[in-house]
């Protein structure tokens, strides 16, 4: 099988350029065609010669993202697409502006296998990871497409990123390259429901990234009901992986907590996780729950959302809110998949 030229490191591209027997200034040249420029095709590449493009699209292929289906949210400009991958797969991804410049939210997996109750990506299964090039890919057709330059990246769409570990940490990498998109790790985000393991990894790669976690609940009972990984790696050592990372990193963490009516939002809730998280360079988002339509989560009304943060609050935890975005075009946390859907 011919590899993916888009996602190989800047190394790795030029231990391919040295073996052709080329000048070292080809890596860079080709480099920078793939990942600042993002061509979709090696004709794109017009510096190169036409020999070295055929050779080129013999030995490797080229990952791209199409664009299938674009929303544009009416409300506050969030923008959706539904990306045709070159197997014919498909992901999600939304482009978000902010006052500091625009923000994408990747997906790393077609589809997920952790099956949280409350989630949609997990909903039609799980089918294959990214590679690093179609990860970079959405960027690269998201900037093209709305002629923007994208400034920071958030790891929150489909599938779950420390499942797909060295393919993430190779993005990362090419991103932040100087001769690709020359994004700062600390503009990049990454969130896990939590596989302990690959924390620790992350931990030992010292980047200068942003890591959340999605936490959910505050304690086992509630949160193995909703995000099946906890039976695997329960609450204790998930916390306890967060405050080595925090302790190993000085970064602060945050926590995403999905707040569903009855579930796990009343008041104890909010006590258990202040306790739990004291002491602990941290930040916790409340997310009102995105409806899902096969789910049926009802999200908690304004007035214990409200009370719910400030118990974090009073107990010395930084908690916030999180805006809702592009709610009419079900781009919000949660509401990504991997195929059509209708927005009404
Ligand atoms: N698999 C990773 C990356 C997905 S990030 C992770 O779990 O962190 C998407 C975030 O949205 C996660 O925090 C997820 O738990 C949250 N989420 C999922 N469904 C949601 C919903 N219906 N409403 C609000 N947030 C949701």
């Amino acid at each position: 099988m011919k590899k993916d030229i888009k996602s190989l490191s800047y190394n790795e591209l030029n231990d391919e350029i040295l073996s052709l027997k080329l000048p070292k200034f080809r890596t860079k040249q080709i480099f920078e065609w793939l990942h600042k420029y993002g061509v979709s095709s090696f004709d794109e590449m017009t510096n190169v010669s036409k020999d070295l493009r055929k050779k080129l699209s013999d030995d490797f292929i080229l990952s791209t993202c199409k664009i299938e289906q674009k929303y544009v949210s009416k409300i506050d400009e969030t923008v959706k697409y539904l990306f045709r991958l070159n197997d014919g797969e498909y992901v999600e991804s939304v482009i978000m502006k902010y006052k500091y410049g625009y923000t994408i939210c990747v997906s790393s997996q077609v589809g997920c296998k952790m099956g949280c109750t409350f989630c949609a990506s997990t909903l039609a299964g799980f089918k294959r990871n990214l590679e690093a090039g179609e990860i970079e890919s959405q960027l690269h057709a998201a900037q093209k497409d709305l002629g923007i330059r994208i400034s920071h990246i958030v790891m929150m769409g489909i599938g779950e990123p420390l499942d797909n570990y060295d393919n993430v940490i190779k993005f990362f990498h090419n991103v932040n390259n100087e001769n690709g998109l020359n994004i700062s790790m600390r503009n990049i985000t990454i969130s896990t429901c939590g596989i302990v393991p690959r924390i620790y990894d992350l931990l030992n790669e010292n980047l200068q990234i942003t890591l959340t976690i999605s936490l959910h609940a505050p304690n086992d009972v509630i949160r193995s009901k909703t995000m099946p990984v906890n039976d695997k790696w329960n609450i204790d050592e998930v916390i306890q992986a967060c405050r080595d990372y925090v302790n190993k990193t000085n970064r602060r963490i945050s926590f995403e907590y999905t707040l569903i009516n009855g579930v796990n939002d009343s008041k104890e809730c909010a006590i258990e996780l202040s306790n739990r998280l004291k002491g602990m360079l941290c930040h916790v988002n409340l997310i009102p729950v995105n409806a899902v339509e096969e789910r049926g989560n009802v999200r908690s009304t304004d007035d214990n959302i409200r009370k719910f943060m400030e118990i974090l609050k009073r107990n010395g935890i930084n908690a916030t809110i999180r805006r809702t975005l592009g709610s009419d075009i079900n781009a919000s946390c949660g509401q990504l998949r991997r195929k059509r859907n209708e927005v009404k």
